[in-house]
């Protein structure tokens, strides 16, 4: 991949910063906004000196991501705390969402042990099972997220503009679609290409995996993060995401975005 000069690379590094972390439209000509995003999120995972630097990765995605429903989200939701429906289905996590949120939980012996029962189970059931089967996220504490800061870019797109059918679709089983106002599902998109090319950038997988088992490993050693960025595979036993087994229209879309803003770094 050919580079651009680096006066060029400079000007737009200088460009990007009265973009970057702020809210971005999600109609119109965005490509430059997203281009920025993701240029900073893969100098972020190329600074090998740190070693959270997958860990900073998603937590600069999941800070742009608040920036981002708090201009986009008209909708009234019927959410609040003590409120956690949704906290009972599969979640699909990209590996520095899962180190972060290891991050935030590690010590917690507590949290961890129910981490670890819930991966038990969660490697038991198939993935379209844990998608209907109810089974409340270990992370939970008196019905609330114990991990809110850190909680993956999917938790952060899951609000509803209706309990009843919160109600209906978890308590009930109705087969009927998320009441989320459609802003948010096209945020987390944006987000998880923008963290999928930065990822490719920096020659590093970017699968998601289900939430509960892969916690587990990355709770297992001190050095987990260090372990894969350094290309260890250590989630080869977890379940990759089903929608994550085949190519489809996101493949496209990250690699068409990894190869624009590629020259730039
Ligand atoms: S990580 Fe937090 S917000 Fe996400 S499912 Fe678990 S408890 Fe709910």
């Amino acid at each position: 991949m050919q580079r651009l000069d680096e006066s060029i690379r400079q000007q737009l590094l200088m460009d990007d910063q009265s973009i970057i972390g702020r809210p971005f439209p999600l109609a119109g000509e965005n490509a430059r906004v997203v281009q920025a995003n993701t240029r900073h999120i893969a100098i972020i995972l190329r600074d090998t000196a740190a070693k959270d630097r997958a860990s900073r990765a998603a937590g600069f995605a999941a800070n742009l991501m608040d920036a981002s429903v708090g201009q986009h989200l008209k909708e009234t939701v019927a959410c609040s705390r003590g409120c956690f429906h949704c906290c009972t289905t599969y979640v699909s996590t990209s590996v520095p969402e899962i180190f972060r949120l290891a991050r935030e939980i590690r010590g917690r012996a507590a949290t961890t042990a129910r981490v670890v029962a819930a991966a038990g189970r969660a490697k038991a059931m198939p993935q379209l099972q844990r998608e209907v089967n109810r089974v409340p996220c270990p992370i939970l504490e008196d019905n609330a997220c114990s991990a809110y800061a850190a909680r993956p870019l999917v938790c952060r797109a899951v609000l509803s503009t209706s309990l009843e059918s919160c109600l209906r679709i978890f308590q009930q089983g109705s087969p009927e679609k998320f009441a989320a106002p459609p802003s948010l599902g096209a945020l987390r998109s944006y987000l998880l290409i923008m963290l999928r090319a930065a990822l490719v950038l920096n020659n590093l997988p970017y699968r998601n995996y289900e939430l509960t088992h892969a916690l587990e490993i990355a709770l297992a050693s001190a050095d987990s993060e260090e372990r894969w960025l350094a290309g260890e595979d250590i989630f080869k036993d977890v379940a990759v995401d089903r929608l994550d087994l085949e190519e489809s229209p996101l493949t496209k879309i990250v690699a068409g975005l990894a190869g624009a803003v590629g020259p730039t770094i």
